[in-house]
């Protein structure tokens, strides 16, 4: 048994969790995995997360210089490669047997209302990912998606229906960005069907947590305002910039709950697109109150209605991974949101340090 299905009895699902959480029968103990995209935020913690459960990691490759690695471990072989290029494809999955694809051109709102191109051009990734895994007669193959593909029309409201996967269509996805997701979304799905390839794609909600971008642009909601409040406690300055009305909606996945789903669903019988994300939806201001909490300060508020906010309300319907996997991701915001904090606080410590002694 290969992990679960919808269809998997109650008796199966215990086998399954106990070899799951045994490790020994890790299904991917089996394989030599590569990772895609692995000098970024989630493919950094995929690698440790694999090596730490003995998993035969044989590769990590990003575009980034290795230096620039959120993480990197001397146990594997890390590639820079560009993997929009196909023969940087072909070496990067040559000799393995698991392929997940985490590499994408992608940032928060900020970053892909401004790049639509750049974004969309991350296809190239997939799709030649793909193509060398089907060369290469890869078993597994992981995409990365994004509740971005989700029709605008159902995220009109703050209060939000839950996304449901079927909800992705008639496709109305986010211009740029979820319009790629989408697209490759259906090539895994056609190189199942043609080529007999087993892809599995997660679309996940909004992914938060330490050792992930910050600063510089693309950084996402949680980082940022964490990173905004600490800058206001520090400087005395007690006002925030928010980006749009703080009324917007949206839910946010711990890092440690993406990985574990990642890997449930890379080693389950689930062959659609599926919701990985956390299902406790909040305000950007109640995101705000948090991290203000943290900081044991409050801010006057400037709302900049001007700047990208995206849609006006998403959250993730977990349906279908409770029922395929008996799972969802669990962690309350609040205990993710302190150790993405204090993280963040600890890099803005090393950077005044830094400049300090330059
Ligand atoms: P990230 O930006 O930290 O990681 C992506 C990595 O891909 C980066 O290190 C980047 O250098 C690399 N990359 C970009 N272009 C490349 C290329 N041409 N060749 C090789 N590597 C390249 O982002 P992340 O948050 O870790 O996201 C990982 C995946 O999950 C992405 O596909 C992203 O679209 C998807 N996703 C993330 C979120 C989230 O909230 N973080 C939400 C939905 C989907």
């Amino acid at each position: 048994m290969h992990g679960y299905s919808v269809n998997t009895t109650q008796e199966e699902r215990q086998v399954w969790d106990n070899n799951f959480r045994g490790g020994d029968v890790v299904r991917l103990k089996n394989e030599k995995v590569v990772i895609c995209g692995a000098g970024g935020f989630i493919g950094g913690h995929l690698v440790k997360s694999l090596l730490d459960d003995g998993v035969d990691v044989v590769r990590a490759v990003d575009f980034k210089p290795i230096h620039e690695w959120y993480q990197s471990s001397d146990e594997v072989e890390n590639v820079e490669a560009d993997l929009k290029d196909l023969r940087n494809c072909e070496r990067a999955v040559d000799g393995a047997t698991a392929v997940f694809n985490l590499a994408a051109d992608m940032g928060g709102m900020g970053f892909i209302e401004n790049n639509k191109a750049l974004c969309m051009l991350s296809v190239l990734i997939n799709t030649h990912l793909l193509m060398a895994a089907k060369r290469a007669n890869i078993s597994r193959f992981f995409f990365s998606s994004s509740a971005c593909v989700y029709n605008a029309d159902k995220q009109k409201e703050a209060r939000v229906t839950p996304l449901r996967e079927s909800d992705a269509y008639p496709a109305q996805a986010e211009d740029g960005y979820g319009w790629e997701k989408l697209f490759s979304e259906r090539m895994c799905r056609h190189f199942e069907e043609d080529f007999g390839l087993q892809c599995r794609v997660a679309r996940y909600h909004n992914v938060y947590g330490p050792l992930g971008t910050w600063t510089g642009g693309r950084e996402k909601a949680p980082a940022a305002i964490c990173r905004k409040v600490l800058q206001a406690a520090i400087s005395g300055k007690h006002e925030i910039e928010i980006w749009g009305d703080g009324n917007q909606t949206r839910s946010f996945m711990y890092i440690e709950d993406c990985v574990k789903g990642s890997r449930m669903i890379m080693e389950s019988d689930i062959h659609e697109p599926i919701n990985l994300g956390s299902s406790e939806l909040v305000t950007i201001n109640q995101l705000v109150d948090i991290a203000e909490g943290f900081a044991g300060i409050r801010l006057a508020r400037n709302y900049n209605l001007k700047a990208p906010k995206g849609v006006n309300g998403r959250n993730s319907d977990n349906t279908l991974i409770q029922k395929s996997l008996g799972w969802e991701p669990s962690t309350a915001l609040c205990n993710g949101l302190w150790k993405t904090y204090d993280w963040i606080r600890e890099q803005m410590e090393i950077e005044v340090y830094v400049n300090r002694i330059a």
